[in-house]
């Protein structure tokens, strides 16, 4: 693990340990398109021919998408994840494909975080006002209770057979610390499959790269740090096959009676995290696995945090939020990746 303050310039290059082999041929054009989604914006960098038709490509991105929020969004009141928090107790529910890969992943992960992230958690993140329900400041007491009992990834239960999910009663499942990244990865696989090798596909600050630009260079994107005026600890990772996404207190937030509130939650207490973690950024192949164990991570806090990255080899950083600096500290897959 290494350690730098925000006062110690550096200005760091990260890359991947290996090129893909199959790279294609230099040239084309680069063409880029933006849109709507999931209450924030996308944007796709993409290299094709100068003739390019654009129509085909934005409707498979902006497809792909809606499909996800279609599955997974607990905005919309018709999704699918929407109308099984609201079935009946003990009923089975056939799920749409990637609406169920992505809770079989989010199971996962919440088991090897040891319940840091809970995609059940829905009713805390509603409790505190961060989901559709309209409600600001601090719970009372009874109402958090209430939500902790509904919560729990181990009362969620898969049958990968059937592709279908049991809805015990009153679970509230909460998917967007991880459909972000999905929707990212689905966006990427729809391009290959159009034969579009080279592209960097965005949500809402969540990236992934593939290929490279027609100049040859890898797409360089910017590691998101809290302070705006970070430039001294400036990181320059090369998304060469490979995802980003960040984590962060600074995001969504309120205060109250001097205290920061994160829209980030401590599943075992209920409460938000208050650790001083500002922001956990996850570099990883997958973009759904970078977004949920950037917020897994993040729960986890910025000693358990980077552990368990390490011990899982994740590719971790970490800010920590001190008075008048921050603190950065990294897990050693992270450091394996700067040059
Ligand atoms: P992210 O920005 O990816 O960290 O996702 C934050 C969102 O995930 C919050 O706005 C909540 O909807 C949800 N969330 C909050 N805490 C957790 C948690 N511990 N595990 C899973 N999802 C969470
Ligand atoms: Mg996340």
């Amino acid at each position: 693990m290494s350690l730098a303050t925000a006062a110690s310039p550096t200005r760091r290059v990260l890359v991947p340990a290996s090129v893909d082999a199959t790279l294609p041929p230099l040239g084309g054009y680069l063409h880029e398109f933006g849109g709507g989604t999931m209450g924030t914006t996308w944007s796709v960098r993409l290299v094709a021919a100068m003739h390019l038709k654009r129509e085909p490509v934005l409707r498979a991105i902006q497809g792909a998408l809606d499909e996800v929020v279609d599955q997974m969004s607990t905005w919309d009141a018709e999704s699918d994840l929407c109308r099984f928090n609201r079935a009946a107790a003990d009923t089975w529910h056939a799920l749409p494909g990637p609406f169920l890969d992505v809770l079989a992943c989010a199971r996962d992960v919440a088991e090897r975080s040891d319940g840091a992230f809970d995609p059940t958690a829905g009713a805390l993140v509603d409790a505190w006002g961060f989901g559709p329900a309209a409600r600001h400041g601090v719970p009372a007491a009874g109402h958090l209770e209430q939500a902790r009992r509904l919560a729990g990834w181990r009362r969620l239960e898969l049958d990968p057979v059937r592709r279908s999910a049991r809805q015990p009663g009153g679970l509230t499942l909460d998917l967007s610390a991880i459909a972000k990244g999905f929707g990212v990865d689905l966006v990427a696989r729809r391009l290959a499959a159009l034969g579009i090798a080279s592209h960097l596909v965005e949500v809402g600050g969540e990236l992934r790269g593939s290929g490279v630009k027609p100049d040859g260079q890898p797409w360089w994107v910017q590691l998101e740090h809290p302070d705006a005026h970070a430039g001294d600890t400036q990181a320059l990772l090369a998304l060469h096959g490979l995802s980003v996404a960040t984590s962060g207190d600074y995001r969504r937030w309120f205060e109250h009676g001097g205290t920061r509130f994160s829209h980030t939650i401590d599943p075992r207490d209920g409460r938000p995290v208050r650790h001083g973690l500002a922001s956990v950024t996850v570099i990883h192949a997958e973009c759904m696995l970078a977004d949920a164990w950037s917020t897994a991570l993040n729960v986890l806090g910025p000693i358990a945090g980077p552990a368990l990255a390490n011990r899982l080899g994740l590719a971790a950083r970490f800010i920590v939020r001190h008075d008048t600096r921050f603190e950065e500290r990294t897990s050693a897959a992270f450091d394996d990746l700067l040059q």
